[in-house]
């Protein structure tokens, strides 16, 4: 059966990432900033080039890419939680080329911001903590 806890919704923001910044690591950055801990991420925008990843389930290890051309976010979905006593932002990105043709994947550093307007949901409630998954390898969240 699923596992889960109640949560409940607390402030909000809207923002913008500048131009060429990465995206990852300023999504990571605003948390810090405004102590977030726990949260949803969600953004659209465009980025000049990506990084993302692909988690290899037998060999239990993220395989990344880079994709050295522009493209529009058209979904980036994501959520803040404590990992080793710090807030870590677990993003997933679609991202689309000129002819509508769509990649997508584990969002990491490397992505170039071309535009890009977020929200962050700030949530609260008993702090969603990751710990190690031995039968996935991944980080978790334990409940
Ligand atoms: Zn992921």
């Amino acid at each position: 059966m699923a596992k889960s806890q109640e949560m409940h919704r607390a402030r909000m923001f809207f923002g913008q990432l500048e131009h060429g910044k990465d995206l990852f690591d300023e999504l990571k950055e605003f948390t810090t900033k405004h102590g977030v801990r726990m949260g949803l991420v969600f953004a659209i925008g465009a980025v000049q080039k990506a990084c993302i990843g692909y988690y290899n389930q037998q060999k239990k290890e993220y395989q990344f890419q880079t994709i050295d051309k522009p493209m529009e976010i058209t979904s980036l979905l994501g959520n803040i939680s404590m990992k080793d006593d710090e807030a870590m932002v677990h993003a997933h990105v679609t991202l689309a080329d000129e002819d509508g043709n769509v990649v997508g994947g584990h969002l990491a550093e490397g992505t170039i911001v071309f535009a890009c307007e977020f929200t962050v949901q700030v949530i609260e409630g008993n702090l969603l903590r990751r710990e190690h998954d031995e039968t996935t390898g991944l980080s978790l969240w334990k409940m």
